[in-house]
């Protein structure tokens, strides 16, 4: 991106209706427009907030709708993971050769700004990445098995790229951890 230039915070919503992104358009022409919508919609944050606590919860959720997917070894909020293409985490299977054997590492890796969020948004973003332990692609097969973990999962998408939008456009941070 050139300097200078504000971006577009509707580059996170690419590919959705036209008449979807209008109606994001207006609220963003609006104060508090979008923070308002989404604090009406997800008012309480989640109270994941350690490394340790979010591991809990992805291998909850992983026992419960992907038992026989390969095991996850590491699962931890990133800070470094704020670039937009980035936001939707990060998935990798690492390759490390130990002695004569391949062993496949698998993590997980979690945008520090979902420590800060809705339980909906902290949801979406580990089903998506539970998904790519079975597929890698973001194909049909992919959201399927999305919905299947949360049938909810693409409104919860959708918001979050809100979400996004709306600290694209210099909005602060909408949830701070409960007391
Ligand atoms: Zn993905």
């Amino acid at each position: 991106m050139s300097g200078g230039v504000p971006a577009d915070p509707l580059r996170y919503l690419a590919g959705y209706p036209a008449q979807a992104l209008d109606q994001v358009r207006a609220l963003l022409q609006q104060p508090d427009g979008l923070a308002t919508v989404l604090r009406r919609r997800y008012p309480e944050p989640h109270g994941v907030r350690s490394d340790r606590a979010l591991y809990d919860y992805v291998a909850e959720l992983k026992a419960e709708y992907l038992r026989q997917a390969p095991q996850v070894e590491r699962v931890v909020f990133d800070s470094k993971l704020q670039l937009v293409h980035q936001a939707l985490g990060l998935h990798r299977s690492m390759a490390r050769v130990q002695g004569s054997k391949l062993k496949a590492k698998r993590e997980i890796r979690i945008a520090a700004l979902f420590r800060d969020a809705p339980p909906e948004f902290l949801r979406m973003i580990a089903v998506h990445e539970l998904a790519h332990l079975k597929e890698a692609d973001h194909d049909r097969a992919f959201y399927r098995l999305c919905e299947y973990m949360e049938p909810r999962y693409h409104q919860y998408e959708f918001d979050v790229r809100l979400y996004l939008a709306h600290l694209d456009a210099a909005g602060g941070r909408l949830w701070q951890p409960a007391a």
